[in-house]
């Protein structure tokens, strides 16, 4: 099945038991047994649901793994990936890492025993250096956030199988739509589904997704032991999302495509970041493990201040203000101030993070309307 069929049809058959087309709601915390053990595989609602089984077999198939486990949120369903490991082991991550992934490893995990290193993928021949006995994940993000670099998702891969080590692939920014890291070596893909996957700004959910049944049984065991389970509405509104997520996705990075090109030009504005462009480190990569260029874009004023950027950050109108991504409508952010406050000032530079950075979540609408709402922004300077 191609990946625009599966959005709408994988995993999803009719409720046997009235015809439904659509999935239903099944709200329920517990399943009445005929005697003791004589159920129909459904005993209590956090081991398991029927509408959040639908959505792991759906995910699964688009990340082309054997199983996916569903979680409350992003986050909750790294925790999960994190409790594989034990006291002692140590874990290699990106260096441009989400903030929440950052918080979690180093401030709850880095307590229990886990060792981390944040580190430049960039090169897998330096990754492979910084290997040793202790390590068993690679943390790996791609397209990072929100300075938009890239890794080599195969060629890190390669590296952690020939030394043994484990992998995992956040895969939020991108979505299956535009890479599916299985495909490419590695053993696992997280998701916030809260963005381009639920992609309408109304719900918070989470999902890894395995290439063996044998490592998503480990985290089905860890997901009904630890309890982190969505609810089912939530599980109906990403299934919902999903549908038109290759429609969605498709137009965001259409639309990225115009605006970064416009940003470019633009005499107030001094770097955009964005894979698409030729002289983007990243470029050779992106064409290579991703369907298109993502419909996320960064970028700096020539005139580097906070007081700039602020401007630009409160005059948008079509751009609301807000923290996440990969709804279908455009928001604009400062990591300066907001997803990237707790990073000390010279680290932020030293990465290009300055001042005026601003990162654009770009939605699907008419990309004239948000080009001129970029237009009277600048004007506004
Ligand atoms: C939002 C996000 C997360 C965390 O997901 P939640 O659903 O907010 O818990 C993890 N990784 C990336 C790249 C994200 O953007």
């Amino acid at each position: 099945m191609k990946f625009d069929t599966k959005v709408i049809h994988a995993g999803i058959d009719p409720d046997p038991a009235t015809g439904a087309i659509m999935t239903p709601i099944f709200q329920t915390s517990t399943y009445v047994q005929r005697t003791p053990g004589d159920h129909d595989g459904y005993e209590y609602a956090r081991t398991q649901n029927p509408t959040r089984s639908v959505l792991e077999t759906n995910l699964a198939a688009l990340e082309n793994g054997s199983a996916a486990v569903c979680f409350g949120s992003g986050l909750a369903a790294m925790d999960a990936v994190l409790k594989l490991l034990n006291p002692g082991d140590e874990i290699l991550a990106t260096d441009d890492l989400y903030g929440g992934s950052y918080r979690l490893i180093t401030k709850i995990y880095e307590r229990f025993g886990l060792k981390v290193q944040f580190i430049d993928m960039s090169d897998p021949s330096a990754v492979a250096e910084k290997i040793t006995e202790h390590t068993k994940l690679l943390w790996i993000e791609t397209p990072t956030n929100p300075m938009l670099k890239l890794v080599d998702i195969e060629a890190i891969c390669k590296v952690a199988k020939e030394k043994g080590v484990r992998t995992c692939v956040d895969n939020t920014f991108a979505s299956p739509y535009l890479q599916t890291p299985l495909d490419l070596g590695a053993d696992l893909v997280l998701h916030s589904a809260t963005k381009y996957l639920g992609g309408h700004s109304d719900v918070v959910l989470g999902a890894v997704v395995a290439k063996t049944q044998e490592l998503a049984d480990q985290l089905y065991f860890i997901q009904n032991a630890s309890g982190a389970v969505p609810g089912p509405q939530d599980c109906f509104l990403v299934l919902r999302g999903i549908k038109t997520l290759h429609l969605r996705v498709e137009r965001a990075c259409k639309n990225a495509k115009k605006i970064a090109k416009y940003l470019v030009m633009h005499p107030k504005v001094a770097n955009v970041y964005w894979p698409g462009f030729k002289d983007h480190p990243g470029y050779e990569i992106a064409k290579k493990q991703m369907r298109h260029f993502g419909g996320m874009v960064s970028f700096d004023m020539l005139e580097d201040t906070m007081e700039v950027a602020n401007k630009v950050l409160s005059s948008t109108v079509l751009f609301s203000l807000a923290e996440s991504l990969g709804g279908v409508e455009s928001l604009i952010g400062h990591p300066a101030t907001m997803t990237h406050a707790s990073i000390p000032r010279p680290e932020r530079l030293k990465v290009g993070l300055t001042d005026s950075l601003i990162r654009l979540s770009v939605g699907i609408e008419d990309v004239d309307d948000l080009l001129e709402d970029l237009e009277q922004a600048f004007a506004n300077l």
